[in-house]
């Protein structure tokens, strides 16, 4: 039977507080938080969501709340997707990543993913992936290649065996908290340089950060080469990758797949200024964000008989297996309070609403 919105999609807002230089300049929220549930801009308009959080929202509580039942899902074989969605300046990246004091969802889901596989092993032998990628200008890049020299694009392949997958992208077997937080580093230092390489920044390219939690049950002798077997087989997944039971070297074998996605700004890019690089950048990032908004609503109003337009762009087919289904998505709607940015709070809230 098809799962229906409420238990497979979730959206939420979170608001971030003034900074300091917009308590400086004196503007003004116009943004009330009411929850569980609303948000209010400029005390007229209302948005009723899954949840929201306000200035005061802790990163504890936003994982606790927000990303902690998916990764619990994901534990169990199915695929989840977090994304971060909001101008720049919002506060996608202090969600999914946060700081060293104050971290945020990425290192809060490696810290539990490691607990738990740890102490939940039993008649289980987990084995974990980590890739790291980018798609800037509906390109794909490994974020996680050595010594980085050269941009090298990937591509989007599709098999019966394999699925889903991109070609050539680096499957890293990861075994604990500092093992991931070392690859998210080494992703975001490589997507520092490649910045500089195409003249180009990171708010202006979405970002995938991909666990694939393999649980391979019984006796297998060779965990890892079990796992293997599935995860280089059928890289990115496919049909049946995540939520699926599978037989490998003669144990069951299920395996999970958790996206945290950090999109691009939603802004618009300025009519006037826009030319030649800046121009491209922001017709790709209109066409994947829209991409993704197309199929979340299609997606969450659970009809069946619709086509989802995945193959709209990069990141919507990239992440096909992982939306939709029996998969759990979190949209994250980040906003900033302030006057100034009341056509792109509006924005995001309506994108958000719409995504429900
Ligand atoms: P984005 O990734 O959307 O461009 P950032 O995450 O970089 O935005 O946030 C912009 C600035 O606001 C950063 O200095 C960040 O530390 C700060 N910030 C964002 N959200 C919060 C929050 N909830 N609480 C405190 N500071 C925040
Ligand atoms: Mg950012």
């Amino acid at each position: 039977m098809p799962s229906t919105k409420s238990e497979c999609i979730k959206v939420v807002a979170r608001c971030r507080p003034l900074s300091t230089t917009e308590i400086n300049e004196q503007r003004k929220s116009i943004v009330s938080i009411v929850p569980p549930t609303s948000v209010k801009v400029n005390e007229d308009k209302a948005f009723v969501l899954d949840q929201v959080f306000g200035p005061d929202s802790t990163q504890e509580n936003v994982f606790d709340t927000v990303a902690k039942p998916i990764v619990d899902a994901v534990l169990n074989g199915y695929n989840g997707t977090i994304f971060a969605y909001g101008q720049t300046g919002s506060g996608k990246t202090f969600t999914m990543d946060g700081s060293v004091d104050l971290p945020g969802i990425m290192p809060r889901t490696f810290e539990y993913i490691a607990s738990q596989v740890a102490t939940q092993s039993v008649g289980c032998q987990y084995v974990l992936y980590l890739s790291f990628l980018e798609i800037y200008n509906e390109e794909i890049i490994d974020l996680l290649v050595k010594g980085q020299n050269k941009v090298s694009k990937l591509e989007i392949k599709e098999s019966k065996e394999r699925g889903i997958y991109v070609n050539g992208l680096g499957q890293h077997v990861v075994t604990g908290m500092q093992d991931m937080m070392k690859k998210l580093q080494l992703g975001k230092k490589n997507r520092k340089v490649g910045e500089t390489k195409m003249n180009s920044e990171s708010s202006r390219s979405h970002s995938i950060l991909t666990l694939t939690i393999v649980c391979v049950e019984g006796a297998v002798e060779n965990a890892a080469a079990a796992a293997a077997a599935i995860v280089d087989r059928q890289r990115v997944g496919g049909p049946g990758a995540g939520g699926a039971v599978k037989k490998a070297a003669g144990g069951r074998v299920s395996v999970g797949k958790l996206n945290l996605v950090d999109l691009a700004g939603s802004e618009r890019t300025k009519k006037t200024g826009a030319e030649g690089d800046r121009l491209k950048e922001g017709i790709a990032i209109n066409k994947s964000l829209s991409a993704l908004g197309n199929v979340m609503s299609i997606l969450s109003e659970g009809k069946t008989s619709t086509v989802v337009p995945y193959r709209d762009s990069k990141l919507t087919r990239l992440l096909q297996d992982s939306l939709g289904g029996n998969s759990k998505t979190v949209m994250l709607a980040n906003i900033g309070p302030a006057d100034w940015n009341s056509e792109e709070i509006l924005g995001t809230l309506k994108f958000a609403q719409r995504a429900r």
